[in-house]
């Protein structure tokens, strides 16, 4: 089945009771059994609920996988990832990672003794130098957050395999509508359904999808016994989202291409980082690995003064300024300020979050209004 098709029909089926075309919102905590052990396949929502259920089959069938599992939030499933681990193994993971999972990484996990280890990825070398017999994990995010670089998945897939090491790939930025990481040889893929998958800036979400049996085993043990399962309401909601996932994300890639050639045409702008441009230094990777280019552009500004920046994150009339990505509507951030002022300055400024860099996540308004409003912004 086609992409379209399974973002529509993969998981759901009419309600067995009802007849009831879309899945029920079965907010229910426990469900009641003929006798001791007599069931339908559902004993209590941590474990198991069927609208969760319809969910998790949908996702895994977007992403060419085979298990999925939802959970509370994009930061809770990659929770789970990394209680796979031991003390004493290490990660590998990008130098320019989202806040929130460098966060997770050092704050929590490095405590419970996991060594992390973050290196430029665009650099497929300096990742293998960086290997050695406790490497475990390779954890890829790409397009990263919020410089837009690529990571080569299937050049990561060879490393990882060679070491035995899982391979995970934050493909949120991206959406399994772009780039489906498991058929590039990652182990595991992990969402943010918050941003793209639920796509209407309503729901936060995470999901992990693989297909390997054990590694799914592993999963489904540690959602069920930390419990940072999502809700019923929220596993319906970004069920009627992801129907619609192919055309917004090909509305995004338009609306996306515009609003960077519009910026790289401006006087007052240095550089606009977005990997549809051929003189982006991945272009060639992310040609090979992406169906297209996506609606996340991040630039920075000639002089680099930090007020100005400040200043057109006000100034916008469409854009909101807000965190988070991947609604319909267009989204402007700072990440300096924002999302990345958990990273040290200097750790930031290392991999280009300087303090005039902003983050658009281009909507699917109509690229004019979007254009005309970053024009009159930028005067
Ligand atoms: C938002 C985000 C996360 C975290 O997800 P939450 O749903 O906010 O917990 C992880 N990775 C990336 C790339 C993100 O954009």
């Amino acid at each position: 089945m086609k992409f379209a098709t399974k973002a529509i029909h993969a998981g759901v089926h009419p309600d067995p009771a009802t007849g009831a075309i879309m899945t029920p919102i079965y907010q229910t905590s426990t469900y009641v059994q003929d006798g001791v052990g007599n069931h339908k396949g559902y004993e209590y929502s941590r474990t198991q609920n069927p609208t969760r259920h319809a969910l998790e089959k949908n996702i895994a069938a977007i992403e060419n996988g085979k298990y999925g599992a939802c959970f509370g939030s994009g930061l809770a499933a990659i929770d789970c990832v990394l209680k796979m681990l031991n003390p004493g193994d290490e990660v590998i993971s990008t130098n320019d990672l989202y806040g929130g999972s460098y966060r997770i990484f050092k704050t929590i996990f490095e405590k419970y003794g996991i060594i992390f280890h973050f290196v430029n990825m665009q650099d497929v070398a300096a990742v293998a130098t960086l290997v050695n017999e406790k490497t475990k994990m390779i954890w890829v995010e790409t397009p990263t957050n919020p410089m837009m670089n690529i990571v080569d998945i299937e050049a990561m897939a060879k490393i990882s395999k060679a070491a035995g090491a899982m391979l995970c790939v934050d493909n949120t930025f991206a959406t399994p509508y772009l780039q489906n990481p498991l058929d590039l040889g990652a182990d595991m893929v992990m969402h943010s359904v918050t941003k793209y998958l639920g796509g209407h800036s309503d729901v936060v979400m995470g999901a992990l999808v693989c297909s390997d049996e054990n590694i799914a085993n592993e999963m489904y043990r540690i959602q069920n016994s930390s419990g940072a399962v999502t809700a019923p309401m929220d596993s319906f909601l970004v069920l009627r989202g992801i129907k619609t996932l192919h055309l917004r994300v090909q509305r995004h890639c338009e609306n996306g291409e515009k609003v960077a050639r519009f910026l790289a045409a401006h006087p007052k702008i240095d550089k606009v980082y977005w990997p549809g441009f051929e003189t982006h230094p991945n272009h060639e990777v992310a040609k090979r690995q992406m169906r297209g280019f996506g609606g996340m552009i991040s630039f920075n500004l000639k002089g680099n003064q930090l007020e100005d920046a400040l200043n057109i994150v006000k100034k916008v009339e469409i854009f909101a300024l807000a965190e988070s990505l991947g609604g319909v509507e267009s989204l402007i951030g700072h990440p300096a300020t924002m999302t990345h002022a958990s990273i040290p300055k200097d750790v930031r400024e290392q991999s280009g979050v300087v303090d005039s860099l902003i983050r658009l996540s281009v909507g699917i308004e109509d690229a004019d209004d979007l254009i005309a409003d970053l024009t009159q912004a930028l005067a």
